[in-house]
């Protein structure tokens, strides 16, 4: 027998008295669940096929290449289609298992100063067309407990959008430091920015600041959505700072418990 989903809503009024509103929320969250476990299954189903379309045409693409140039053409197209299908599958699937799966305990070091070195050299060999100046500025003694691959999805995200966003030759900065109230990461660029009046939907999937500009970057639209996901799971928030032509800060702020203790330093 399901239970009732209770809703309370307690207001305070000067003599201390108080008036409690109880909402029944069953139904709203019953139908949260069943669109949560629609798009698992859904993302799931996708990828079989998927696989077997990618699989045919690589193999269609490498034997047509010297005598049909044209259809060559045509099957590289629909294979970067594939590859963009599939990385939509893979992020939804994603974001399902971060919206369903936030039960597991956060305990285990990860060696986040060894992570944003992986990510910056990815993003200096994604980086060659647009010559970006990427910085890395990190605490090499700060680590967090936290999910390594989970951390490494949000992290890339942001490294990568700045990327796709920055215009050439401009300068991407990734920090990782202390401040007053725990620990942070940061991405900053110097590129066009984002109008504030995008910023409080920013992270909702598939929310586009600029729907020209995306159709040029090819991203899945659900990068940031990933990243508050992750960040709900480590207790920490997303705060990003931006005005047009002032460019981007996005920073992940981590509460100061999940810092480990120096002593107990991760080698991961
Ligand atoms: P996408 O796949 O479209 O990049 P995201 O969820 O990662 O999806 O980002 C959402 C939107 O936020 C982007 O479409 C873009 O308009 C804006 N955005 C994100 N990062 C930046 C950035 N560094 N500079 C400018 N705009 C950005």
């Amino acid at each position: 027998q399901a239970g009732v989903i209770l809703q309370f809503q307690i207001t305070t009024f000067g003599e201390g008295e108080r008036l409690i509103v109880a909402r029944d929320v069953t139904r709203v969250h019953n139908l949260e669940q069943m669109r949560q476990d629609f798009v698992a299954n859904v993302s799931h189903e996708l990828r079989t096929p998927l696989t077997v379309i990618k699989g045919y045409l690589e193999t269609f693409m490498d034997s047509l290449q010297e005598d049909h140039p044209q259809l060559s053409r045509g099957l590289h197209r629909m294979n970067e289609q594939a590859l963009r299908m599939e990385a939509l599958v893979n992020d939804l699937l994603l974001l399902s298992r971060l919206e369903t799966d936030n039960s597991q305990q956060l305990i285990k070091p990860v060696g986040i100063p060894k992570l944003l070195r992986q990510i910056y050299h990815d993003a200096q060999a994604m980086n060659e067309t647009k010559q970006h100046n990427i910085i890395l500025e990190v605490d090499e003694d700060l680590d967090i407990n936290g999910d390594h691959e989970e951390l490494r999805s949000a992290f890339s995200n942001l490294v990568i959008n700045a990327i796709k966003y920055a215009p050439a030759k401009s300068n991407i900065t990734i920090r990782w430091n202390e401040d007053e109230n725990g620990v942070y990461m940061e991405v900053e660029d110097d590129g066009d920015g984002i109008d504030p009046k995008h910023l409080p939907r920013l992270t909702e999937r598939f929310y586009r600041a600029d729907q020209s500009r995306h159709a040029k970057t090819g991203g899945t639209g659900l990068g940031l959505a990933i990243v508050k996901h992750v960040l709900i799971h480590h207790n920490a928030k997303l705060e990003i700072f931006s005005e047009l032509g002032e460019g981007c800060v996005f920073t992940c702020h981590f509460p100061r418990k999940n810092i480990v203790p120096k002593a107990q330093k991760s080698v991961a």
